[in-house]
């Protein structure tokens, strides 16, 4: 990975990981070590009843419960949570969910500076990162701020265990962006390289057990952790192509998110593996293929995962625009994001093709 090479500034902040089977029940402990004592619990509707368990577990410091969370983070309904934590005099967050209850937590933490303590269920990694994707008008905007990121995560093995293939599968996917990202990043460091590529393979190991038994606890455990360690290269280096595109289409198209990360990321590795194909070797010798964007299709391909944009709704009429809106604004590559190319690419992840024809 050419490491020592190369200098390196690294900052790693010291979040606290509790990790394990039944690593919610220590949740009223790690509300009382952090001196809190008024806990507002956040979840989506469609986790209201996991919430009610985690206000059972919380005990004389549960305060109230927010069930509003959607994907991408209306400021509406931030303003409103916020405004419902306010009332309720909370001290602490406490969020159980995927990606859009963790950045509900974050955009109140934002407002109120009230710590943090989140349960993840899917791998989207958003608990191990101090950014926040907000959407206001139909427009979505990131910022970073140390206001944001949790300040203890507890990853539960069996409650993460419940959740549906149909949501794990391309949640895996997500979690592998950030690794396979990240390899190349132009801030990374010896360190971040040796988290993603334990994430990779963790992934690699992992998703075939669960998806041949969603119930089978070592395999569902592997995978969590994997989404641990690439989270938490997304939370240390900067992202390229891949997630600008996926950010382009989730915001101006309204596609899913997870679902996107998982069509777009054997392309736009492909198209990265031009420039950089040294940094990508762990992709080939994990997924065993020596083109890191064919190994990740095959992979994604073997595990069922969504593999093109228009079973996710994008029309083909809307390619011309998502390349338009991907140049507008100029970003760091490892390889220079041209017009044909991308178009092509596009092209290639709407039909559901693998890379490189
Ligand atoms: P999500 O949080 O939207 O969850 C997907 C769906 O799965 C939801 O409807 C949820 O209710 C459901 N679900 C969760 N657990 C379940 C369970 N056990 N059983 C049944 N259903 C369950 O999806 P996500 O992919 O985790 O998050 C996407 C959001 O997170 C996006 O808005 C994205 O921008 C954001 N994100 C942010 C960061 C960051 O660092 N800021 C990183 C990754 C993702």
């Amino acid at each position: 990975m050419l490491h020592y090479r190369k200098q390196f500034i690294t900052q790693i902040s010291a979040g606290r990981v509790r990790f394990g089977a039944d690593a919610r029940y220590a949740l009223a402990d790690e509300i009382a070590a952090l001196g809190c004592q008024r806990a507002l619990i956040l979840s989506t509707a469609s986790q209201s009843s996991v919430a009610e368990d985690i206000i059972r577990l919380c005990g004389a410091a549960a305060a109230g419960r927010f069930s509003g969370a959607v994907m991408h983070t209306p400021v509406e309904i931030s303003e409103r949570a916020t405004d419902y934590a306010k009332k309720i005099n909370a001290d602490i967050l406490v969020a159980v969910g995927g990606g859009s209850t963790i950045g509900l937590s974050k955009a109140i933490a934002l407002r109120t500076g009230l710590p943090q303590i989140v349960l993840p269920v899917t791998y989207a990694g958003s608990e191990a990162t101090a950014i926040l994707g907000q959407t206001e008008n139909g427009i979505k905007s990131t910022l970073t701020s140390p206001l944001v990121k949790p300040e203890v995560i507890i990853y539960d093995i069996n409650l993460a265990a419940t959740l549906p293939l149909k949501v794990a599968i391309p949640s895996a996917m997500n979690a592998l962006a950030h690794a396979a990202e990240g390899l190349y990043a132009r801030d990374n460091s010896p360190l971040s390289s040796l988290m993603a590529v334990e994430g990779l393979r963790a992934f690699r190991k992992a998703l075939p057990r669960v998806v041949e038994d969603p119930k089978d606890p070592d395999a569902r455990g592997e995978a969590l952790y994997g989404a641990w360690l690439c989270g938490s290269v997304l939370g240390q280096v900067g992202m390229a192509l891949h997630h600008k595109l996926c950010h382009t289409l989730g915001g101006s198209f309204n596609l899913p998110h997870a679902e996107t990360h998982s069509v777009i990321l054997p392309h736009a590795i492909h198209y990265n593996a031009a420039a950089v194909p040294e940094m990508l070797t762990p992709v080939s010798e994990i997924f065993a293929n020596a083109s890191p964007g064919i190994a990740l299709y095959d992979f994604a391909k073997k595990m069922a995962a969504p593999l093109a944009l228009r079973d996710l709704g994008l029309q083909a009429s809307d390619l011309d625009r998502a390349v338009e809106i991907a140049l507008a604004k100029p970003y760091w590559n490892p390889r220079p994001v041209e017009r044909k190319p991308l178009r092509e690419m596009l092209q290639a992840a709407w039909l559901g093709e693998r890379p490189g024809g």
